[in-house]
């Protein structure tokens, strides 16, 4: 039997957890389907336990997060600790290999709201100590928290370790959408959220993957020749602390030293609420290697190097021997692959020229996260922090002349490198909530989710306090201000 819903969701990740609850919450019957037994995707699976700091932010995100905030030892707000950057030999013991980022009690959701107007990490301390503060969290918490903000709708209807398969499509409209449990359903309007875009290859969207060359946009930033270079994947471990120090043992086969790399890489470190560690090494494997070896191949690869660069932490720096490896992520931080093309594609002009120099007029989320190739082709014209935030438009979100699809998650329509600065976990919770709002206010309108009217659709946004201006327009502000 075919089902019928006003929106389809496939992947249960931050933009469409961001698109399923908006679209119900506005009264839309919706399914949303997820692959794996938990939802928030790469934020909960991939243990990415952080929303870096950045403008945008303040809609849905916001809400799961005084939500969370009711639960102890859930959720909190950090400010810098130690940065290898930064290192003062005279009060450290050795160079840290990374970043610390600690709970700070007296730091507000708000804090966490700005990223742009620094020269960078390495340049600008004072400036990053002052207003850099990201939201670190406890992932299972933030997934159950997550199901219950669905749940309470009683508009939708989450399938969990549920896959979508295939999907039928004439005209440019997605007809149905088969599941790996034996469904076929039907909706009004369909997103995809699988971050691979994954809906969208199997309805025949224009895909590409890897780096265009520079005249494909007109990209100061980008290499001559379109290669296929992606950023390096991360295998996320937690350390909690033991009882009595020591090294823990090596597990057999794990030869005693950092074999891939002329260097111990370094380690974006998050506290947990509860005082634990999340270990983020940057990367564990390599773009390039990733995809010669294939998900199944690079994860037990990654596995290996796990083990080998947490003895080297414990036998360079003394302070790792009183943690043990608590917990090590079932699925593998993969930070960029496909993206579509879409009716826009937002690319480094748009976030070279920011706000002040767009003229969009379907803005539905700002940003502002650096153009972050994780130091490949560092110095590359143009890239690095960003002077101003910048607006990404409603078309970035559907696939060129689709009809009924949206695309809310990190395969969206963005160039290499306006990808790099918008992948934020929080930006794609943003994206999600503007397709969700899109795919109500087109079924009021009785259009085709293309055609959503964008000042209707920027209307809803603001009404549900998403900022898309800055500074941040006072209303917003003081919604922010009243945690
Ligand atoms: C290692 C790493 C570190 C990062 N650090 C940060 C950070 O500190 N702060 C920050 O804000 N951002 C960070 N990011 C970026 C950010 O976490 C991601 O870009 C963002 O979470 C992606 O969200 P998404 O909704 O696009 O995809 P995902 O969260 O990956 O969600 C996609 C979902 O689709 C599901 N899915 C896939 N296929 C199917 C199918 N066939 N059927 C049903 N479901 C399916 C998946 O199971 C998954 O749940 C990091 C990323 C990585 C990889």
């Amino acid at each position: 039997m075919n089902e019928h819903y006003d929106l389809a969701v496939i992947g249960g990740g931050s933009g469409g957890y961001g698109a399923a609850l908006a679209g119900a919450r506005l009264g839309l019957s919706v399914i949303l389907i997820e692959k794996g037994e938990i939802l928030g995707g790469n934020a909960v699976r991939g243990g990415v336990n952080c929303w870096e700091m950045g403008v945008g932010g303040t809609g849905i995100p916001f809400d799961l997060y005084k939500r969370m905030k009711q639960i102890p030892e859930s959720i909190g707000i950090y400010s810098f600790g130690r940065h290898g950057s930064w290192y003062r030999r005279e009060e450290e013991r050795y160079r840290l290999l990374g970043g610390e980022q600690v709970i700070d009690p007296s730091m507000k959701y708000a804090d966490s709201l700005l990223r742009h107007g620094c020269e960078g990490m390495g340049k600008d301390e004072p400036f990053c100590r002052k207003h850099w503060h990201g939201v670190p969290f406890e992932p299972e918490i933030m997934a159950k928290v997550m199901l219950d903000m669905l749940n309470e709708t009683g508009r939708c209807r989450t399938l969990l370790n549920t896959a979508f398969t295939d999907v039928d499509t004439t005209e440019n409209r997605v007809r149905t959408i088969q599941l790996d449990n034996g469904e076929t359903i039907t909706a009004d309007t369909c997103i995809d959220g699988t971050a691979d875009a994954l809906v969208c290859k199997a309805a025949g969207v224009k895909t590409v993957f890897g780096q265009e060359s520079r005249e494909t946009y007109n990209e100061p930033g980008a290499p001559e020749q379109a290669n296929q270079h992606v950023n390096g994947v991360t295998l996320i471990f937690r350390i909690t602390k033991k009882e009595k120090p020591g090294l823990c043992p090596l597990p057999t086969g794990i030869p005693d030293e950092i074999w891939w790399s002329d260097h111990t890489p370094w380690v974006c470190m998050n506290h947990y609420p509860n005082g634990d560690r999340n270990m983020n090494m940057l990367p564990t494997l390599e773009g390039g290697e990733f995809m010669k070896l294939g998900y199944q191949k690079a994860r037990e690869e990654c596995l290996r190097r796990v083990y080998a660069y947490w003895h080297r932490a414990q036998t360079t720096m003394d302070e790792f021997q009183n943690y043990r490896i608590s917990w090590i992520a079932p699925a593998l931080g993969v930070r960029e692959s496909n993206r579509i093309i879409g009716e826009y594609v937002l690319t480094q002009s748009d976030l070279l020229a920011g706000l002040s120099g767009q003229t969009h007029s379907d803005v539905i989320t700002i940003a502002d996260h650096a153009m972050d190739t994780h130091g490949r082709d560092t110095g590359r014209q143009g890239c690095g922090e960003l002077a101003e935030p910048y607006g990404v438009p409603f078309r970035c979100l559907i696939p060129k002349g689709f009809r009924n699809l949206l695309i809310a998650c990190r395969a969206a329509s963005f160039s290499s490198i306006a990808a790099s600065s918008c992948r934020l976990s929080r930006t794609m919770m943003q994206l999600g909530q503007a397709a969700g709002t899109a795919a109500f206010v087109a079924k009021a309108n009785g259009l085709d989710v293309c055609e959503t009217p964008h000042e209707e659709l920027r209307q809803r946004l603001r009404e549900q306090h998403v900022a898309l201006d800055w500074p941040m327009p006072a209303e917003t502000a003081a919604w922010i201000h009243q945690e």
